[in-house]
């Protein structure tokens, strides 16, 4: 852009809460059709709290924690209990900046259970960690980090069902190969977010959801923002939402992607226009052309009248 054309967009960003790069970002942001929203942090505030701590108690099996619990032999594993499950997730995770990983540590330490150090960290992105602390080596994780690791995790089928359904995201524990239990976070919904969605759909305007959470989760806090099912991507892997931008483009659809996390950056590069949270991560920051300073997501529809209205005076 020309200074004078960047000039023209600062000063619109200025009075309205929403940054744009340059002049030319505001003439490409009026042919777009489709807004692909991220989940966590966008749509919702991305600030997790712990709300259950579940305990497996599974049947009695070769090895199993059940006989462990019941062995009288003391030097066997210590009993499954609530301390243990939230302890072992919270040494594991010790070591992970995710939003995730902090609202377990912060629970541990609220609810005075020991969270040990971890060593030999490892972060398998969009599936969880591994870690090996006091408690054992651990893994904290959905279904696709555990069955990676040889464990089983259909006997917390239903206590993950139950957790996703309510929108919550659901993470299994497992603990010296074997599953002891369930953490489980909630996250709400931005105040904007469903106004927002349904102001966009009235003007035609296809809305997606993109995220890294399971498709449960991710159909429930749909359903609450008023996006349809069908138009939602769950299990994309953090390198993946590119591509899944990408196809939607290929289709010939016109993207603006919205997004906060480090994992969103490619996605709203790839998109016709990339549009961060103004409290999101700098590498989505700059991988956007338009910032929202106030993390509203009405803003979005403030930027593409403020792109319809600067054409029109332009014209
Ligand atoms: P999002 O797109 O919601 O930011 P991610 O791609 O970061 O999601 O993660 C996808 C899924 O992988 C999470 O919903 C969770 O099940 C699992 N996961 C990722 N990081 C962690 C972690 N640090 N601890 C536990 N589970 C994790
Ligand atoms: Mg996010």
């Amino acid at each position: 852009a020309t200074p004078a054309a960047t000039m023209v967009g600062s000063t619109i960003s200025a009075t309205n809460g929403v940054l744009f790069k340059g002049a030319d970002v505001l003439e490409k942001a009026r042919g777009i059709d489709t807004v692909v929203f991220d989940k966590t942090g966008t749509l919702t505030h991305g600030e997790m709290e712990l709300t259950d701590v579940v305990v497996l108690d599974q049947p009695a099996t070769d090895g199993g924690v059940a006989e462990r619990v019941d062995d009288a032999d003391p030097v066997g594993a210590p009993p499954v209990d609530e301390s243990l499950v939230l302890g072992a997730a919270a040494s594991a995770e010790s070591g992970s900046e995710h939003p995730l990983a902090e609202a377990i540590v912060d629970a541990a330490r609220e609810r005075g259970v020991a969270v040990a150090e971890a060593e030999e960290f490892e972060n398998v992105p969009g599936h969880g960690v591994r870690a090996e602390s006091e408690y054992g080596e651990t893994l904290v994780g959905n279904r696709k980090l555990m069955a990676d690791n040889g464990i089983d995790p259909e006997p917390a089928a239903a206590e993950m069902e139950r957790l996703e359904s309510e929108g919550k995201t659901a993470m299994l524990v497992a603990v010296d190969d074997r599953l002891v239990g369930v953490v489980a976070t909630a996250d709400t919904v931005r105040e904007s977010a469903k106004e927002t969605v349904a102001e966009l759909r009235e003007r035609g305007l296809g809305v997606v959801m993109l995220t890294g959470d399971n498709a449960r989760t991710a159909s429930a806090v749909a359903k609450e923002v008023g996006i349809d099912p069908d138009n939602v991507r769950a299990e994309v892997l953090p390198e993946d939402k590119a591509d899944e931008v990408d196809d939607l483009q290929a289709d010939g659809s016109r993207v603006m992607m919205v997004g906060d996390g480090v994992n969103d950056a490619p996605a709203l590069t790839t998109a016709h226009i990339g549009v961060a949270i103004g409290s999101g991560t700098d590498v989505a920051i700059e991988s956007a052309d338009v910032t929202l300073m106030r993390d509203d997501p009405a803003d979005v529809l403030k930027a593409i009248r403020l792109s319809e209205a600067t054409l029109s005076k332009v014209r």
